[in-house]
Parts: C-alpha cells; sequence; structure tokens
C-alpha cells in the first residue's frame, strides 16, 4: 500500500485552514483565506487509486454512452450561441457519451481524463481525440476553445487553479467554461453530512461552494458569469450499511429541490465562467 501526502490550500497557497468534518481517516479543510474545501490528504498515487475506481464502473459508464445521448444532446444545445471555431473541450470526459453528443451536434471535440482506462475506451470504441492526463500536459493552441464542458470532474482534480488557469489559455476570448461539480453547501450535506453518498475524501479530494467557485475564478483568470444550483436528492452512502435515510428526509427531497432554484443549495453546483 502507498503513502499519502499532506496538502494545503491549492487555490491560494494559504496553510491557515478549519477542519469541517473527519472521516475514514482523513479530513475536509476549509481555507481562512480563500474558501476552498479540500481534503487534507491525498494518495501519494493518485491517479491509479482514480484510474482503478473508474475501471471498477466501466461497464455502467459505457452502457450510458448510448442510454444518455438523447439527453447529452439536449443539455449541450444551450452551447450553440457560442459556436465559431466549433472547438469543443472535455474535461474529465469519462467513456466519452458527451463527447460523443456534441460531436453529433457538429462539434470539433476533443477530451482529457487522467484515467488511462477512460481515455483507451474513449478513443478505441468512439474514435474520440483523447488525451490521457491533465488539460496542463495535452499542449493546446492558445485561444483555441469555444467551450470547455466538465461534470463531475472538479471535485476528482487534485490541482483546480493550475486547471482552470490552463482552460483561461486555451479558451477563446468569449468562450465560456462550464462546470458541474459537488455543492458543500447543499441541503443534503447539511442533513446527511458524512453519510452523503459525495462526501468522500479519497476520490471527491476537492469540494466546492457557490462563494468558493468565485474566488477560484478570480485566481485563475477567468470571469464568472453565474452560479446556478439543483435538486436535493438526499442520497445516503452504501459505503456505510447501516446507515438508513430517515423517512422523512425522503418527503423533504421535493420541496428543497424546489427550494435549490432560490437558495443555491442543491447537491450540484453548476457555473459558467468566461475569458475577456
Ligand atoms: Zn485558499
Amino acid at each position: 500500500m502507498s503513502g499519502r501526502v499532506e496538502v494545503n490550500c491549492d487555490v491560494c497557497s494559504g496553510s491557515d485552514s478549519v477542519e469541517l468534518l473527519a472521516l475514514l481517516g482523513n479530513a475536509y479543510h476549509e481555507c481562512t483565506n480563500c474558501g476552498l474545501i479540500y481534503a487534507k490528504w491525498i494518495s501519494s498515487a493518485y491517479d491509479d487509486v482514480n484510474d482503478a475506481a473508474f475501471a471498477a464502473e466501466l461497464d455502467d459508464y459505457a452502457a450510458k454512452v448510448e442510454s444518455r445521448a438523447q439527453r447529452n444532446r439536449r443539455k449541450l444545445k444551450r452551447f450553440d450561441r457560442y459556436k465559431t471555431t466549433a472547438n469543443f473541450l472535455e474535461l474529465g470526459c469519462n467513456a466519452g457519451a458527451v463527447l460523443v453528443a456534441a460531436r453529433a451536434l457538429g462539434w470539433q471535440t476533443k477530451g482529457v481524463d487522467i484515467s488511462s482506462t477512460a481515455a483507451k475506451f474513449a478513443r478505441e470504441k468512439y474514435n474520440l481525440d483523447v488525451h490521457t492526463g491533465t488539460i496542463e500536459s495535452a499542449g493546446y493552441a492558445d485561444d483555441y476553445f469555444d467551450v470547455i464542458y466538465s461534470n463531475a470532474t472538479l471535485e476528482h482534480i487534485q490541482h483546480p487553479l493550475s486547471t482552470l488557469k490552463e482552460c483561461a489559455r486555451v479558451l477563446r476570448p468569449g468562450g465560456v467554461l462550464y462546470v458541474n461539480t459537488v455543492n458543500w453547501d447543499s441541503y443534503t450535506r447539511r442533513i446527511l453530512g458524512a453519510d452523503w453518498l459525495l462526501i468522500h475524501p479519497t476520490h471527491h479530494i476537492h469540494l466546492f461552494t457557490p462563494a468558493n467557485i468565485k474566488s477560484l475564478c478570480h485566481y485563475s483568470g477567468l470571469k464568472h458569469i453565474k452560479t446556478w444550483s439543483t435538486g436535493a436528492r438526499v442520497q445516503a452512502n452504501a459505503v456505510d450499511t447501516t446507515f438508513v435515510t430517515p423517512w422523512y428526509l425522503n418527503l423533504m427531497k421535493g420541496p428543497l429541490s424546489m427550494l435549490t432554484r432560490i437558495t443555491n443549495k442543491g447537491d450540484a453546483v453548476e457555473f459558467l465562467a468566461t475569458k475577456e
């Protein structure tokens, strides 16, 4: 078994933090300067841990390429207005479901994924142009992409600041970065705490809030456009089999989901940023 390394805030390099939640021999800390929430210890073989987690779910992810095709095309329609170069990048492209949908809509697609299993699958099965590794190591040209899309990835990324700085470099002026990630500030996290499905410091090493997203954009040189949040699914972590979601929480999901539209306290937080 490999070791682990202690980390400080990746965004502002601040070492002052408060411990928010301890679990699995690890702890989430909040940077007192910029508000980033991060797992205090990361595996020294993090890429391998990440790849093994993807490989274990490969069949599930692969099935979604077909089953989610229509839904993904619908979600991507909102980016039509940014199409100039038609260059589209997905950060954390997984098995390729979004890129296949984007290609069908006329985008010239590229993807990056730190999981070699994911990247290889997307290349071989769907003939997609996918780089294995970080966006920083892909070497894309300046001002190249109209759209950089990222779903359920930022929470896994070890260096969100250099990642977003690189996004800023390769986006064309007026292009957009779209991110969907885990919302620490959600009703579900407040209700379930460490029992929430998405609270897992081995894999979700950074967690976001509407406030720390703004400072992340600021530090990376991107202009924040808007943040929004939806959904309160109140899903417990299946790893702890002793935990049962109380019945009344299931009744609260509907009303809470509606409230998230005004309070930004949904399970996922999404944002759009641009390059000036
Ligand atoms: Zn910080």
